[in-house]
């Protein structure tokens, strides 16, 4: 059994790893501040022995006694870490160093959730970790780009310097249950309005891509990461290459939902990417890891969710 830290635990994506290391056997510790995450998630989990919540910002140092480290802990909509753009830089840079401090006393494994925003708008397509980025420095996405640009460095100069032995997971749009329903990501924005009969909002020409991973296989793909022996000294790209523009995934919520909402189009936000679709292959190499989940399917075990979330009373819903 080992303990571990899940930094960002009550999060989207956090509370689907700690289910998962639950499950394995393993001992959870979830920090989190709540900003975005929210307890419901890991509302199930908070009863068992091999659990334990801390409400923590990991902007401040933290001193626990862990094996491995996953630090999921950043704000991941445009909207939410667009609202308090320094907390979002803080919260990467500051929450890494304290994290990768951790590890380095403790010896523990560490892994960052970092992103395909570090590639910025790409010129090259799709992107390979070999493609350094076209990232705006002074644009309003910054806060969160260079933020977990500038983790990476950290992640690897603690690698170098310390010996710190890190995994650094560049993650491409994930989707799936537990998403808040006022995220405001595209996946729960399209479904939350086709499920509520309000139009759908497409933004720009509705021609720029995504490649949407499922929640499971992305998950799957995170602890197969984590657990492979021997120094990884290079960023690895994770997500699921099937490419869709944002037009095409709005006429699938559509039909999956069974909508009759119209499509209205709204303005482009600013340094919004064209185009987005991982190269997989250095995660395959390494881990054997593919994703398995076609969108039409992961896209239907998310409308369930939101159906069943939607169906609560309000202030659940608020965040
Ligand atoms: P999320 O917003 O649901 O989860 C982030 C969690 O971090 C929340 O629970 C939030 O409360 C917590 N948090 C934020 N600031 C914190 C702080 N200062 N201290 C402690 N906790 C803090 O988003 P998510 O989609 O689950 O993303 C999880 C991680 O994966 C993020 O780091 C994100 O950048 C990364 N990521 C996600 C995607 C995706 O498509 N979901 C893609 C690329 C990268
Ligand atoms: N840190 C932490 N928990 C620990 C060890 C360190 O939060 O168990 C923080 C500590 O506050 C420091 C940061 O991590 O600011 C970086 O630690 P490191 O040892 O690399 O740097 P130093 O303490 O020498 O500045
Ligand atoms: N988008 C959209 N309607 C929405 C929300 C987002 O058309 O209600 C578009 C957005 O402009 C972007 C794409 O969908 O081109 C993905 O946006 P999201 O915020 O989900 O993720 P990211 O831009 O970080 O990949």
């Amino acid at each position: 059994m080992k303990r571990i830290l899940v930094a960002g635990g009550a999060g989207f994506l956090g509370s689907h790893l700690c289910e998962r290391l639950i499950a394995r056997g393993d001992e959870v510790l979830c920090v989190d501040n709540i900003h975005t995450g929210q307890k419901r998630n890991i509302h199930h989990l908070t009863d068992l022995k091999r659990f334990e919540f801390i409400r923590h910002d990991v902007t401040f140092p933290l001193y626990l006694e862990v094996d491995e480290i996953y630090n999921l802990a950043c704000p991941a909509s445009p909207i939410h870490y667009q609202m308090d753009p320094v907390q979002t830089t803080k919260t990467s840079v500051i929450g890494a160093i304290n994290l990768l401090g951790l590890a380095k006393r403790t010896r523990a494994k560490i892994l960052q959730a970092s992103t395909s925003e570090v590639y910025g708008d790409p010129e090259v397509h799709p992107q390979a970790e070999s493609y350094f980025g076209r990232v705006n420095p002074a644009g309003p996405r910054a806060c969160y780009d260079e933020g977990k640009r500038c983790a990476e460095t950290l992640f690897f100069d603690y690698q170098r310097q310390h010996g710190v032995d890190v995994r650094v997971m560049r993650i491409f749009n994930t989707y799936g249950p537990r998403m808040h329903p006022n995220d405001g990501r595209v996946v729960s924005n399209f479904i939350v309005q086709a499920l509520r009969g309000e139009p759908l909002t497409l933004y720009g020409t509705g021609e720029q891509t995504r490649s949407f991973c499922f929640v499971d296989d992305l998950i799957s793909a995170m602890i197969s990461f984590m657990d492979i022996k021997g120094t990884v000294t290079e960023p690895v790209n994770f997500g699921n290459p099937q490419e869709f523009s944002m037009r095409e995934l709005a006429q699938e919520v559509k039909r999956l939902t069974g909508s009759d909402s119209q499509v209205v189009m709204l303005p482009a936000p600013v340094d919004d990417p064209g185009r987005r679709r991982p190269d997989i292959k250095r995660a395959t190499a390494l881990t054997g890891w593919e994703p398995t989940t076609p969108l039409s399917q992961g896209l239907e075990k998310t409308i369930r969710f939101f159906r069943q979330i939607l169906s609560m009373p309000s202030h659940e819903t608020a965040l």
